[in-house]
């Protein structure tokens, strides 16, 4: 598509601003998808044109100063329309090979929510977005799908962070023993539980904290409905739901048209916010210590880095938050393999 995703554009018609956005009908490229926005700035109708009229019926506006560098880091159990169901989740590299058609369109799925929140940021002025793939083994987007770099894995995103000026999390789920949830874990199966500084947290919260260690704040989650209460009662930023799960297991899908205006709205809100000199409060991420207490059966000893206070229960501190992922990661490492 020779039209970037995120671009500022004006109906010749009718004078309404609109944000170039991902086309979800088809997955196409010789068409344009624009989302109009009503006088607040919020997406209203989703309306396609074919490439060739496109720049007949739209003037393009230019984007006002806004911010430096975006990172999303993306994951695919909160992601829009994928099932309550591991199968739907993993990767062909697991499965010998073969991509289901499930697990297709679920990164197909992932894509599309990413480049909302691509979409929105660019359009309220972030000069620079960098998405990370941080899903499994990270191997889920195709860069081909992209105009802007894609990274593999949350220590990338970490390190990308550096000097960027918002942090947005897509697709993700509520932490391991959350009721309600779509795939509800932390970091691994094999963890019951963690918290930082005393905190119970998920991987968003998680994820806030770290990117906190970098002075960037979480200004946008999307996720399944327990995600984004997970993350509202933590830190408090813009969420958007993409599903609801009852106590049964069953899901409850929003629609696609209907999750697209709120990534794209609150993604273009969250950034037009910080390119207006809002400053969002960082969580608490110090002194960054992690409790980690793991399931029976998954026990290992304590070592240099991790200390063992208790029959399946971990902690682990050092100089700094950062280092101290390091660490926890590492232990992740020497667990055993699910059974
Ligand atoms: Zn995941």
């Amino acid at each position: 598509m020779t039209v970037q995703i995120g671009s500022l554009v004006r109906d010749r018609m009718s004078g309404t601003p609109a944000i170039v956005v991902p086309s979800i009908d088809r997955w196409s490229y010789s068409t344009v998808s624009v989302m109009h926005l009503n006088e607040n700035r919020w997406p209203t109708t989703l309306m396609t044109s074919a490439e060739k009229t496109f720049f007949e019926e739209y003037d393009f506006l230019e984007i006002p100063k806004g911010i430096g560098r975006v990172v999303i880091m993306a994951d695919m159990e909160g992601v829009t329309g994928v099932p309550n169901k591991w199968a739907a989740v993993t990767p062909a590299e697991m499965t010998g090979g073969q991509r289901t058609e499930a697990y297709d369109a679920a990164c197909r799925a992932m894509t599309l929510d990413v480049l909302m929140a691509v979409a929105g940021a660019r359009a309220a002025g972030a000069r620079e977005v960098v998405v990370a793939d941080s899903h499994w083994n990270d191997t889920n987007l195709a860069e081909a799908d992209f105009d802007c770099q894609v990274l593999r894995g949350s220590n990338a995103a970490i390190r990308a962070m550096l000097g960027a000026d918002a942090t947005m999390l897509i697709g993700w789920h509520a932490r391991a023993g959350a009721g309600a949830a779509c795939l509800p874990h932390t970091y691994t199966e094999r963890i019951r539980r963690l918290s930082i500084d005393g905190q119970e947290v998920g991987e968003p919260g998680m994820l806030a904290r770290l990117a906190a260690g970098r002075g960037v704040p979480v200004v946008m989650v999307a996720g399944d409905q327990a995600a984004c209460d997970e993350i509202s009662g933590d830190i408090g930023c813009l969420t958007t739901s993409t599903k609801s799960v009852d106590a049964a297991g069953v899901v409850r899908h929003r629609t696609r048209i209907e999750v697209m205006r709120e990534i794209v709205g609150n993604a273009y809100t969250a950034i037009h916010g910080l390119a207006l000199g809002t400053r969002p409060e960082l969580p608490r991420h110090q002194p960054g210590q992690f409790e980690v207490e793991i399931h029976a059966g998954y026990e290992v000893d304590g070592d240099t880095e991790v200390e063992r206070v208790a029959q399946s229960k971990y902690r682990i501190r050092t100089g700094s938050i950062l280092d101290t992922y390091g660490a926890f990661q590492r232990f992740v490492e020497r667990l055993p393999a699910l059974t």
